[in-house]
Formats: C-alpha cells, sequence, structure tokens
C-alpha cells in the first residue's frame, strides 16, 4: 500500500502527536492485563479446562471457570459467557426477558437504546412478534443533557413516581448516536444517585464496546447486570462467536433462566471446542483494546486535519473504541467505507454497498474486512444512510494495520474532494 507524501507526513504529524495518548493506552492496557492474569493464576486455568465438552454439558470446568472469571474482571458476583449467545443483541434479549415481568417498566436513562432494541422493546415494529410490549412490558426514557450528561433530577423523579419500574437501562457506548459515551465513572454516580430513591430496581448496562477501556467496569460501581459481545472487545478478536451476561447473582441466575430454561440456568451448555479460543480472547482483550484505541485516536487525528468533524477528538478522554467522522454526504460516507475495506486484511477486493439489514430502521452500510464474519473488535467500519452521514468505526486487532486502513479511507475520501 502506498500513499501520497502529504499523507505519510500527514501519518507523521499525528503520531508525533499521539506519543503521550498513546502512553496512557499501554498503561491501562498494562493494568488490565495484570487484572486477567491475576484472575486466571487465582481460577488454576489449566489446559485441562480447555477440554470440549458435548450434550448437555455438565460439569464443563472450563466454562464454569470462565464465568468465574468474567465475574471478577466485570466486578460482579456472578457471569455466564456462552458461544452459543449469537450476538449482542440477543445477550441483551436475554437480558431484558429474564428480569422484566408483565406489568413493569423498562426506563431507558440514557436517551434511546441500540437500533435492534427497538423491536425487541416493541418501540417499532409490529406488534404480535413477542417483544417486551407484547408481553405488557412498558418503556420509558430519558434522554441526556446537550453535553451528554445524565438528567439525574429527572430520573429520580421519574423512579420516585413509577414504583412499576424494574430496570434502569443504560447504553455506555454511543451505539449509532452522536452523542458522548459515558465514563464509568459517570455511570456510578448515577447508580449511586438511583440507589438513594430506588434499592428494588435492576441498573443493566450495555456494555459493548466499554470493555478494557477503563481500568474499572460498571460492575465496580454498582450495576446489577452488565452484557456485551464476544466479537467486540472482551472476545479479543479470538472468540468466534458469542455473548457473555455478568451481574449480581440474582440478576444473572434470572438471565441465565432465559438463556436456558427455569431451574437448569448455567448448568447445561455444551462447548462444543470454545472454550479455548475464549480464554485465549480474554488473554488478548487488554491488548487488543489498546491497539484499537489507537487506531481510533490516529483516525481522529488525522481526518480532524483533513477538515471533518469527528467524536471523540484526539486530545479528548475516550470511553469506548468508536470513533466517529461526519462525512457530510451519502459519497463521502461510502468512499469512508471503501477506503476501510480496501485497507482489510480479507476481503480487500469487495466494494461495500448500502442494504436493508434485519434489525436497523435506515439502510447501512459496512465495510468489514476481518477474519470473523461481523466482528467489530477487527477494524470496521458502518453508518445508517442518514444525516449527517456519520461514519462510526472501530476495532483494528494490531495498530499497524489499523492505520494502514485508516489511510485507505483518507486516501478514498481524498480522491472525492478533488
Ligand atoms: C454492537 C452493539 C450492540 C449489539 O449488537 P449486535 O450486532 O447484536 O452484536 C448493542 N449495543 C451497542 C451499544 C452496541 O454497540
Amino acid at each position: 500500500m502506498q500513499f501520497s507524501k502529504e499523507l505519510t507526513a500527514l501519518a507523521a504529524q499525528a503520531e508525533a502527536a499521539l506519543a503521550g495518548r498513546f502512553a496512557e493506552i499501554d498503561e491501562v492496557a498494562f493494568a488490565n492485563t495484570g487484572r486477567v492474569m491475576d484472575a486466571f493464576r487465582a481460577n488454576r486455568v489449566s489446559d485441562a479446562m480447555f477440554q470440549s465438552s458435548s450434550g448437555y454439558g455438565y460439569n464443563d470446568k472450563g466454562r464454569e471457570t470462565l464465568d468465574c472469571i468474567f465475574a471478577g474482571l466485570m466486578g460482579t458476583e456472578a457471569a455466564f459467557v456462552r458461544h452459543t449467545i449469537a450476538s449482542g443483541t440477543h445477550a441483551l434479549t436475554i437480558g431484558l426477558f429474564g428480569l422484566l415481568r408483565p406489568g413493569d417498566i423498562l426506563y431507558s436513562v440514557a436517551g434511546k437504546p441500540y437500533d435492534t432494541l427497538e423491536e425487541v422493546i416493541g418501540i417499532s415494529g409490529g406488534s404480535g412478534n413477542g417483544s417486551l410490549a407484547d408481553f405488557g412490558i412498558s418503556y420509558r426514557m430519558t434522554e441526556l443533557t446537550a453535553d451528554g450528561d445524565f438528567r439525574t433530577a429527572e430520573i429520580l423523579e421519574t423512579l420516585k413516581a413509577e414504583p412499576k419500574i424494574k430496570v434502569v437501562f443504560i447504553q455506555r457506548s454511543k451505539g449509532y448516536l452522536n452523542r458522548k459515551t459515558l465514563s464509568v465513572e459517570t455511570i456510578g454516580k448515577l447508580i449511586a444517585a438511583v440507589r438513594t430513591v430506588r434499592n428494588d430496581v435492576f441498573v443493566v448496562v450495555d456494555n459493548c464496546y466499554g470493555e478494557f477501556v477503563e481500568t474499572r467496569e460498571p460492575g465496580h460501581v454498582g450495576a446489577d447486570l452488565l452484557i456485551g459481545s464476544l466479537i467486540k472487545n472482551p472476545g479479543g478478536g479470538m472468540a468466534e462467536c458469542g455473548a457473555y451476561l455478568a451481574g449480581t447473582a440474582r440478576a444473572v441466575e434470572l438471565a441465565s433462566y432465559r438463556l436456558t430454561s427455569v431451574g437448569v440456568g448455567t448448568e447445561q451448555g455444551a462447548t462444543l471446542g470454545q472454550n479455548k479460543a475464549l480464554y485465549k480472547g480474554l488473554f488478548y482483550a487488554p491488548h487488543t483494546v489498546a491497539q484499537a484505541l489507537k487506531t481510533a485516536l490516529f483516525a481522529a487525528y488525522v481526518f480532524e486535519k483533513l477538515g471533518y468533524a469527528v467524536e471523540p477528538k484526539w486530545d479528548e478522554p475516550r470511553y469506548d473504541i468508536i470513533q466517529t467522522v461526519q462525512t457530510g454526504s451519502a459519497e463521502g460516507l461510502c468512499a469512508f467505507c471503501r477506503g476501510i475495506q480496501k485497507g482489510s486484511p480479507v476481503d480487500a477486493f469487495v466494494t461495500p454497498e448500502p442494504w436493508d439489514m434485519p434489525g436497523y430502521a435506515d439502510r447501512v452500510i459496512m465495510a468489514a474486512g476481518g477474519f470473523t464474519q461481523g466482528s467489530s473488535i477487527e477494524l470496521s467500519a458502518d453508518g445508517p444512510l442518514r444525516a449527517p452521514f456519520t461514519a462510526f468505526f472501530q476495532g483494528g486487532l494490531t495498530y499497524e494495520s489499523g492505520k494502514l486502513g485508516i489511510l485507505s479511507a483518507a486516501a478514498e475520501m481524498l480522491t472525492l474532494q478533488s
């Protein structure tokens, strides 16, 4: 891959400016790797745990130990990690249906949740498909402030006025929205405030894209249930598929009855040879997340200098691996994705096109040239075709390949400008 003199100079300028930020990222990765290795040692991880189980999968030591390790790392009492959970949306569905009962209210306090949850909750789409709404569970929402903070006073008033609220739902990452990602500290402050008025609600955090970006997780600041995907941060780019739920013993137990069946919970679940990939992925995760963060910072710097609005900016704090670039037009968004695709290790020769992806209201364009289909801890970009045509991108298994991908996207955008 060859880039113009101007782009090569810009890349060098970016890396000089980012040296301090990169050092901070390395420190977090070092601390989180220490946490992972402590957990492995404390749980006596051994080769025997990588053995496969079949059938019901009773007494799968590798699976049970990984559940304990995840709980410890997420700052919670319990957890389950399963390759059989199809996606993050599936995991969130398990969690919400596990905790909510007819008549209850689901209360989203960080604005609209992720697009794919709209049909799960029953905000959009036809009724009768088995959404939460179909089961008599209603939904309320409070937007974040323009600065991206919680409207704490309003949230506390609502919690006092609506005793039927059972789940307080917080999406940590921005998802497909033009908003800021919430820090663990900010989430912790809200949880503490919620506890002053209600101790009988479950605080559920959609933790997608946030894992290992900080040295603490929302479980360390009192969340009842954290949910995330293994083809994002905590799979480290190694997990082939799957997701996790981690939380209080009761919340995890209730969710586990939705995972399998009431009474069975986490006791079943053949691992079919997946244990080693999940352990190895978790081992890599802090490092892989650091690679993705460096790639995102590099992109923030480069695209800002090229005249695009980016979020977060290169010198701002970061609480997830997502970077946005406002491309300003459908052509811009498509060019960006084309560039990322060209700069990917797999399927570099294909041209991404917008499509009607199941679960999403607008057409979506995606660039993904990863080893695992749909994995977004690998360099990937996507965005719904709606104004302001924001490209959301994330990932990069290695900073070197991420940097090449970003330069490729920049080159593609520059051909559009000229
Ligand atoms: C990725 C993501 C999800 C789940 O998405 P899947 O594609 O179903 O894995 C949910 N919430 C947020 C914020 C996400 O980023």
